[in-house]
């Protein structure tokens, strides 16, 4: 090939095509560096016949710069590349760039720092964290992260002990192998089921044949122990296995399952990785060097070298749905890129999306299930509590049953999880004086108080500002009130009614890494916690044994708002909360309260009868034209000119299409319709499953020209309805 044609990282650029220097060899999936005018670009080699563009006549060309000494990317992950960004109208350079995701991957240096026990006497008195590391850590070396594993003690101590000299820096050559996974180190014994399905995985994963599977199991069934097995076989066959999480803070839980069921740690990605340690990952996961990789939606496009297997735990969440840039959902496209690689797929859930269960009932799906708790646990009792008979006190937001059974709970030294979807203090908050408001300036949205932080911050933009002592509009000291509760608000109920309670606020600010996702996750195994008070991050995942008791503190707050998938985004959230209790020996019990104990979705969690939501919740998206019966998508124009976002937004509805199978309706401004400083319009678009969407909405929107400040972005299957 002396002539190739280059899908650039730039998507202003198009493909371009370029010459290849005598000697030198390419085939497409080579990454290669090209010169650009004065400057240069990272493009990757494409069949050109796939990629239309202007042809150059070959004098013109210049010659491409470097062959980048990475694995070409392969032919499946190449088609998986086209297949996003078709399907979800982004880019072709905007999904390359994700796979490529540190430019860093390509070069820089080939050392980095890993640490190790320096042998030097201590000075002076330990403490006992201190102690517990010289103890464990023998002859360890890694990063301080691997460290703190291997330990048991925090990544802080750790560095602390660098600056007293007890823990050595060494130089390492970036591609050190990991330590090996061993298929065979621990195996449990299985119960029948868990055996009848993990037996139907490993075969999957041996055949080496495209499968999707929905493990359907319920909660506390043991899919992990379960789907470790296929993560087994795949490794005794040399290949590599992908596990998406949905969350950073559940990594910790999982990579302690892991290492005691295979004795070393897997491969993690996630976006608070260390340049160094993202660049060894990557080039690990290239040329095959790395097995089980374990790692956020993002960890879907690396170039896998030898893709064996995909499992995506707790597959039915919404985190998996990426909100800007390319808006794919990892849970779908892992289906895509499992199709492509010609591997099993395994979604596992306790709540899967309706998207996924029809899959399964139509048969698309292999449906696999655990109906039972491992080791005869029983699911929890779950009951309603009518807010409108059972009234809190002035202030107060929790009713007299739930007060009651924290109280039983603490007199038994057993734990509890009082779940509350909303971050800080209170979701808003007004002066009583006059009345005034605190709005984001940025966002059509009230600034949020956080007494821990003493701020108040919008949860859309990140503003924040201290809490002022006088109303900032009419001047009044002392006259601030909270309106409305959020955990810490809870946290502070029970702290009042129990004060020798040890109660824990669990969210994204407390538990925002996975250090303190691990801290937490010991304090409470360790009994150090009587009361957790949570958001949807402790919803799932978590196994705490002398968990006996949940309380849900507004089950209607999800049912708010223009989300089309309100009901069935409640549904799994309660249903995975309750699923936290009487995991253990001891039964569990869960208290819902709710102002709408006859709602369907509420009935249905309350009855147990999953059957009968899932039956109904189909039945009302069927009459929607809702997924997955039919799709929708949206649009939304953005400026930080107000009058340039409506004029945009007008002039692109003036020529919609106008077509059978598709209905559109907009524009109107979006339910958050400033956000971040822009003012946004928004068309909801509802098609039928004969329409071709895409297609469709790319004609429509590439005719037009908009002024350089207008954003427009497509969501296609939206999950996010601001
Ligand atoms: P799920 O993810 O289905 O909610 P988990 O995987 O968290 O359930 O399993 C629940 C608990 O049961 C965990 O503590 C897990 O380690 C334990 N467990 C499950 N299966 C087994 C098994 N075969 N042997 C020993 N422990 C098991
Ligand atoms: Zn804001």
């Amino acid at each position: 090939m002396n002539r190739v044609r280059l899908l650039v990282l730039n998507a202003a650029l198009g493909p371009l095509d370029y010459s290849v220097p005598d000697g030198v060899q390419v085939v497409p999936g080579h990454v290669v560096i090209a010169p650009l005018g004065p400057r240069t670009v990272t493009g990757i080699v494409w069949e050109s016949e796939r990629l239309p563009g202007s042809e150059v006549p070959a004098e013109k060309l210049r010659p491409i710069r470097e062959v980048v000494a990475v694995p070409p990317l392969s032919a499946p992950l190449r088609r998986l590349i086209e297949w996003t960004a078709d399907y979800y109208c982004a880019a072709l350079a905007s999904v390359a760039r994700m796979v490529l995701s540190s430019g860093g991957a390509l070069g820089g240096p080939a050392t980095m720092t890993e640490y190790r026990l320096s042998g030097a006497e201590p000075s002076g008195r330990l403490t006992a964290q201190r102690k517990q590391a010289l103890e464990m850590l023998g002859g360890h070396q890694g990063t301080i992260r691997e460290l703190s594993g291997a330990s048991e003690v925090s990544e802080g101590v750790l560095r602390g002990m660098v600056g007293a000299g007890l823990i050595e820096p060494v130089t390492v050559a970036i591609d050190r192998p990991y330590p090996p996974a061993d298929p065979d180190f621990d195996q449990p014994v299985l119960s029948d089921d868990q055996l009848r399905v993990a037996r139907t995985l490993v075969k999957a994963v041996e055949a080496r044949k495209f499968a999707p599977v929905l493990l359907d199991g319920v909660t506390g069934s043991g899919k992990t122990e379960t789907y470790f097995e296929p993560v087994a076989e795949a490794i005794r066959l040399g290949r590599q296995v992908l596990v998406l999480l949905p969350e950073i803070a559940l990594t910790e839980n999982f990579l302690v399952r892991f290492e005691q069921r295979f004795g070393a740690a897997p491969v993690l990605w996630h976006s608070s990785l260390k340049s160094t340690e993202r660049r060894r990952a990557w080039r690990a996961i290239a040329n095959g060097n790395a097995q089980v990789i374990v790692g956020a939606r993002s960890a879907l496009f690396l170039p896998y070298a030898n893709l064996g297997l995909i499992v995506v735990d707790e597959a039915h969440e919404v985190s998996f749905k990426q909100d800007e840039g390319v808006r794919y959902n990892a849970r779908d496209v892992s289906v895509m890129r499992a199709r492509f690689e010609q591997i099993p797929v395994v979604l596992a859930s306790a709540t899967p999306a309706l998207e996924s269960l029809h899959m399964a009932q139509t048969g698309t799906y292999e449906l696999l299930e655990l109906p039972s708790r491992f080791g005869g646990a029983q699911l929890p009792a779950i009951k309603l509590v009518n807010l409108t008979e059972e009234k809190p006190g002035a202030g107060k937001w929790l009713s007299q049953p739930i007060v009651d059974a924290l109280e039983e709970r603490l007199s038994r030294g057993e734990q509890s999880l009082l779940f509350l979807n909303r971050r800080g203090y209170a979701p808003l908050t007004l002066c009583r004086n006059c009345g005034h408001r605190f709005q984001c300036p940025n966002c059509s949205a009230w600034l949020v108080e956080h007494r821990l932080s003493a701020r108040l911050s919008c949860h859309h933009c990140g503003h924040e500002t201290g809490v002022p002592e006088t109303c900032p509009e009419c001047g009044e000291p002392d006259c601030l009130v909270a309106c409305g509760p959020g955990v810490e608000r809870i946290a502070d109920e029970v702290a009042e009614l129990f004060p020798e309670a040890r109660v824990a606020v669990a969210t994204s600010d407390t538990l925002g890494n996975p250090e303190r996702a691990a801290e937490f996750i010991a304090k409470a195994e360790a009994k150090a916690i009587d009361v957790i008070v949570g958001t949807q991050l402790v919803t799932k995942g978590f196994h705490f044994p002398e968990l006996t008791l949940v309380g849900v503190v507004d089950a209607d707050l999800g049912l708010e708002g223009g989300d089309l998938r309100a009901a069935e985004r409640t549904y799994q959230q309660v249903a995975q909360v309750a699923g936290r209790a009487g995991r253990g020996s001891k039964p569990g019990e869960v208290l819902i309260q709710t102002r709408h104990p006859d709602a369907p979705v509420i009935a249905a969690l309350a009855d147990g009868d999953r059957d009968a939501f899932y039956a109904a919740e189909t039945e009302a998206r069927r009459d929607a034209g809702a997924p997955p019966f039919g799709r929708w998508a949206a649009i939304i124009l953005s400026s930080e000119d107000e009058k340039e976002a409506r004029e945009a937004a007008v002039r692109l509805g003036d020529t919609r299409p106008e077509l059978e199978d598709l209905y559109i309706l907009g524009p109107a401004p979006a339910p958050l319709a400033l956000l971040r400083g822009r003012y946004r319009y928004r068309f909801l678009v509802n098609a039928r499953r004969s329409a071709s969407l895409q297609k469709v909405l790319r004609d429509w929107i590439d005719a037009h020209q908009f002024a350089p400040g207008v954003r427009i972005g497509v969501d296609i299957d939206p999950y996010s309805f601001v």
